[in-house]
Parts: C-alpha cells; structure tokens; sequence
C-alpha cells in the first residue's frame, strides 16, 4: 500500500495538475494495478475518472453515465474489450463515445481490428503516463469540436428552414392583398396576362370581370373604415366561394375586384356575375348590423374569335360595361 502511494505522489509530481481538462473518463481495466495506475494519472490532471474492472460493469455504468471518453483493456475474462466495444457501437446513445483500446498485445492485426471496430486510438502496455494524457487530451478535444461542429450544423439547419418560411411568407405577402387575402394588382395582371395568352394562342374562350361595390365611398364616410375593410373581406370571401379552382381574382383597387375565367364563354360567365352579385345582396340582407350591408356592379367583357384582344383591351371593355351598370342604376351587370 505504502508502494502505491508513493508511486501515485510520483505521478502527481510528474505531471502538474491542468485546470482546462474535466472530462468524464471510463478505465476499463480487469486488473486492478492498471485500473489504479490509470486512475491516478488522469485524475490528477483534473479527470473525473470512474473505474471498471469487467466488461459488464464498464457497460452499466456507461449506460447510467455517458462517459466523455473510454478507455478500454482488451484482454478481459468473460467479455473481452472488443465485444464492450461492439456493444457501445451498436447503441445510439454511446455509439459517438470515443474508445482507445489498451493492450499489452501488440500485434498488428489487433490493432486493425481495434480500429474497425470503431475505436479511435490504441495503446501499447506497458503505458507510459504522458501518453496517456497526450492521447486522452486529443481525443476528448476532438470529440469536443465535433460535438460544437454537430450543434452548429443543426442550428444552421434549423436557421435553414426559419429563412425559408419566412422567404415564403414574403413571397405570399408580395402576391396577396393585405386585406382580403385574395391575389393583389400586380399578381393578379401578370397570371391574367398568361391565361390570356394562352387562350389566345389556343382559341379558348376567357371572359374578364370587373366588379365594384357600390356606394363604398358612403359607407366608408358613414361607418367607417372599419366597417368599410369588413365588407372588403366579404365581398373576397363571397367572391372566392362563387369563383372555381382555376379562375383568377384578385382586388385590383380600393374597392375594386377583378376575375379572369378561363375556358368560360360570355354567356355562362354572366351565370356567375348573377351568382356573385345575388350572393353579396343576399349577404347583406341577412346582416343585421347596416352598416355591412353592400352591393355590387359588374361589367363583363369576353374575348371573342374575331377581334384579337390584349388584357388592356378586355380590361377597358370590361371597365366600361361596369361603368354603363353604375350609371343604370348599380347592384347589375352590364
Ligand atoms: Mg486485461
């Protein structure tokens, strides 16, 4: 006993206590003057160090506590260091562990096999301290980084997908009107210049809808503002329910609400306008507080055969059907 201690103060004396190591080491030894041995010159430097004389037990305890790093005898009765190896490489939880093998077998084959099973260095008994450390030092600040780079990269994946829903919301934010939802001015042109296009190019009836509500001039000095974007809301939800998939809509102005409906003659696109219109007076009757009750106008222009027509051009024929519906009288279709 006396021998051991005097050989621990030798180590102590040899190697000065370091502050910056505090890793939480497992020494995985059957024999017990190794185990001391090795004990001695990691705690010294400041190692929180855990014994364990057996596979079996090396595993219980790196189970209950993740070690930092292990340090592991080969030549152990019952279960040998490469199946604790194994069996730590098998499990999700320990398998990052970092293991350095220690074997006073010093032949190549075992070394190889040590480093196949995923063990990251291998040490030659009989040990010399310095080595120990030097290795133990490497390997923990090692994990460490990698550790530190691990986090990284998932914060960098999840700041990845932060950016991308937010770019998205900018891009719904730059095609919706902030009111009603429903596709604003400049969206709503540019798919309506395409679907025109296209059924020019193909011969395919369109027909364009230019809808405004009226009186909203009144309504918004008698009740409101308020009062006044709530029946913007309405007139878009009402539109949106009338209006299939494929049609466009969009609000186009202050009060003004525009469609595009392909493959839609002029004719059944009137079917519709009757719908939207009926359905916003319909609305309007049933609410009890006056000051969300509103109507519509709608003027309709359709591209036909014979005449080429731009969307300029389907937007004035339609501008100026809804005009003739507001100077006849409003809540109808022209
Ligand atoms: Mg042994």
């Amino acid at each position: 006993m006396a021998n051991q201690e005097e050989t621990n103060q030798e180590i102590k004396d040899q190697f000065p206590k370091s502050i910056e190591n505090s890793g939480n080491i497992l020494v995985v030894d059957d024999n017990p003057q190794n185990l001391r041995l090795l004990i001695a010159i990691l705690s010294r430097h400041g190692y929180k160090v855990r014994p364990a004389p057996s596979g079996e037990i090396a595993l219980k305890s790196a189970f209950s506590t993740l070690p930092e790093l292990i340090l592991l005898d080969i030549m152990m009765p019952e279960m040998d260091g490469y199946e604790v190896c194994q069996k730590l490489k098998d499990n999700e939880l320990t398998k990052s562990i970092p293991v350095i093998f220690i074997s006073a077998i010093d032949a190549i084959q075992d070394k190889v096999k040590a480093f196949e099973m995923g063990a990251v260095d291998y040490i030659t008994k009989p040990f010399q301290a310095e080595e120990i450390l030097a290795r133990v030092n490497t390997h923990i600040s090692l994990s460490r980084t990698q550790k530190m780079l691990e986090e990284e990269i998932k914060l960098r994946i999840v700041s990845e997908k932060a950016l991308k829903t937010i770019s998205l919301k900018y891009q719904n934010m730059a095609m919706q009107d902030y009111l009603t939802g429903v596709s604003n001015r400049r969206y709503f042109m540019k798919r309506a210049e395409e679907e025109l296009s296209r059924a020019v190019r193909y011969n395919h009836p369109i027909t364009f809808l230019m809808m405004d509500i009226d009186h909203f001039k009144n309504i918004n000095d008698t009740y409101g503002h308020q009062a006044g974007d709530q029946i913007l809301k309405n007139v878009a939800t009402i539109c949106m329910d009338a209006f299939r998939v494929n049609d466009l809509f969009g609000r186009i102005g202050g009060e003004e609400f525009a469609a595009l409906l392909p493959e839609t003659t002029f004719d059944d696109a009137k079917i519709v306008a009757e719908r939207v219109r009926q359905n916003v007076e319909d609305f309007s009757l049933k609410t009890e507080g006056k000051q969300l009750a509103c109507t519509i106008s709608i003027g309709i222009s359709s591209l036909t055969d014979k005449n080429y027509q731009t969307l300029d051009l389907l937007m004035k024929q339609a501008d100026d059907a809804l005009y003739l519906a507001k100077s006849s009288g409003r809540n109808c279709i022209r």
